[in-house]
């Protein structure tokens, strides 16, 4: 067997692999990074699935964290170039009442103007909120960057005390985000975008405990969404161009199908089965039953609750899709949820979602090509739907197939309800659900970015800080392995 010997290898070449490269490069680390597809990225590339020159995003298509994320400044230097639309999330309806919109952070009277059409007071708190959440950035910026310990959730928790002091109902440990939206807002249509804002960007707002997340995470990130130039591709690319000018080694097209072990230490990765690298960490990046599976070891933690799948469809149109709502705003939101109008609907959506029954098509419709040319197609519109499903774990072995079938067109038929008429379906494409939806398990401190097996790591979205384009994990785990060799003398 040829062997190659380095300081770590990192299994997965998508962002939070080549971020995790380039940081322990740049500590003076000899890394490797195995992918098994033929390109890096992962769950940030860009397709032409249905068609040259029809530019499809898969998985992640905009970046909520750009403001904050490690390396933002490695990427900016290799060429990636972002765009913040100031028309962020919005809620239309049917029956075309004006859409709520909640604009770019610089915005702030426009979001006010939006919400006013349906309550002063509601207006009033949003903006209120909005601004003093711009004082939860430092504590944004550490809770992607530190381990989850006892003492660093506690001084998150105490950030949001300072920042949102004298709020009223006082937000205590137990409350859901869905008793302070519903306490605090008078209309429904506020109250219901702000449900579908917080089950996206935080947690189920019914759960207790979520309006600590709302008040401390969520509300930080609306308005901040940053579109990459020539689509998440872009963002692949710079990863990628960072990390080799670092000094790491790309591995592509080689997939890892074990792991080398000497005792109960992993020594290094054993690649197509004929090629080991040995290493002193090995660090997976894939998910937690998947990283078991390398490891030989039967999946400890079996998923409690499926979470929902994200099924997200393109739509191919002749002309942009204009939804009959938003018509008085200048700039469709790069955002829009379709298909739960109150927050009954919303509320009756997470829990159908949660006891298994498959939810009416309707969701958020992703634009944004809007903000960037350089996505839009020659041949007609693209529109990307998401629609959330039980999860794939849930599925009898015939949904897949039916979704893929139906999808398309049950989305259009749901869509064109909110919109003019005109409007055409020229193609449809389902990307099929993948492993992004992974299940967070959360335990404190460094235990929780390690594995039953000494020197085998686990970084990506099955760790804190979770899902996202923003090599949050990356950044702890390059810190941890640093500090343990450090401690070791190594
Ligand atoms: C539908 C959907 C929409 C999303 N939208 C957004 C969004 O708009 N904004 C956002 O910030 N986030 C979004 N996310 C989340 C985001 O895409 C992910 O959290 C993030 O891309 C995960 O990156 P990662 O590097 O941790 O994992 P991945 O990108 O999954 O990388 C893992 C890599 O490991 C490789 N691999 C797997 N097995 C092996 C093996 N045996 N050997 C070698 N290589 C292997 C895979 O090919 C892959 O390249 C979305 C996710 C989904 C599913």
């Amino acid at each position: 067997m040829v062997q190659s010997s380095y300081d770590v290898v990192v299994v997965g070449a998508g962002h939070t692999g080549l971020a995790l490269a380039t940081l322990l490069v740049q500590g003076g680390y000899r890394v490797a990074v195995v992918e098994r597809e033929l390109s890096a990225g992962g769950m940030i590339r860009t397709d032409e699935a249905m068609g040259t020159g029809i530019v499809h995003h898969p998985h992640a298509v905009l970046l909520g964290f750009a403001d904050v994320m490690p390396l933002r400044r490695e990427l900016a230097a290799v060429g990636l170039e972002t765009v913040t639309p100031a028309s962020q999330h919005a809620l239309v309806f049917r029956d075309g009442r004006p859409a709520v919109t909640i604009w770019r952070r610089d915005h702030l009277a426009r979001t006010h103007a939006s919400l006013s059409v349906y309550s002063r007071s509601d207006a009033d708190l949003l903006v209120d909120l909005l601004q003093r959440a711009d004082g939860m950035t430092l504590a944004m910026r550490r809770l992607l960057t530190r381990p989850p310990t006892t003492a660093s959730i506690a001084d998150h928790l105490a950030a949001v005390g300072r920042v949102y002091r004298g709020l009223r109902p006082p937000v205590d440990g137990r409350m859901s985000a869905a008793d302070l939206i519903t306490a605090r807002f008078r209309t429904p249509e506020v109250r219901a975008l702000l449900l579908l804002l917080t089950a996206e960007l935080g947690s189920d707002p019914s759960v207790p405990g979520s309006a600590a997340g709302f008040l401390g995470s969520v509300l930080w990130q609306l308005g901040r969404r940053a579109v990459p130039r020539s689509g998440m591709g872009a963002v692949a690319r710079a990863y990628r161009r960072a990390a080799e000018t670092a000094g790491a080694e790309l591995l592509l097209g080689h997939a890892v199908t074990g792991l080398s072990r000497r005792g109960a230490n992993v020594d290094g990765v054993v690649v197509g089965g004929e090629r080991v690298l040995r290493a002193r960490h090995v660090v997976s990046t894939l998910g937690e039953a998947e990283t078991d599976e390398l490891l030989g070891a039967a999946h400890r933690h079996p998923f409690d609750t499926p979470l929902t799948t994200t099924v997200r469809t393109h739509l191919l149109l002749r002309e942009p899709l204009r939804l009959r709502s938003e018509t008085q705003d200048d700039a469709p939101a790069v955002q829009t949820f379709f298909g739960a109008d109150d927050p009954v609907a919303v509320l009756e959506r997470l829990a159908d979602v949660r006891r298994g029954a498959f939810p009416a098509p309707g969701g958020v419709l992703l634009r944004p090509v809007l903000a960037d040319p350089a996505q839009r197609s020659r041949t007609g519109a693209v529109a990307m739907v998401d629609t959330a499903f039980p999860h794939v774990d849930t599925w009898a072995a015939a949904d897949g197939p039916v979704i893929g079938r139906e999808l398309p067109s049950a989305a259009f038929s749901a869509l064109t309800g909110y919109g003019s008429e005109g409007d055409e379906l020229i193609a449809g494409h389902v990307a099929p659900p993948g492993r992004g939806d992974r299940h967070l398990r959360l335990d404190l401190g460094a235990g929780h970015y390690r594995t039953s097996a000494r020197s085998l790591w686990r970084a990506g979205s099955g760790v804190h800080p979770g899902g996202g384009v923003h090599g949050g994990s990356a950044a702890i785990v390059a810190g941890l392995i640093r500090a343990e060799d450090e401690a070791r003398h190594v």
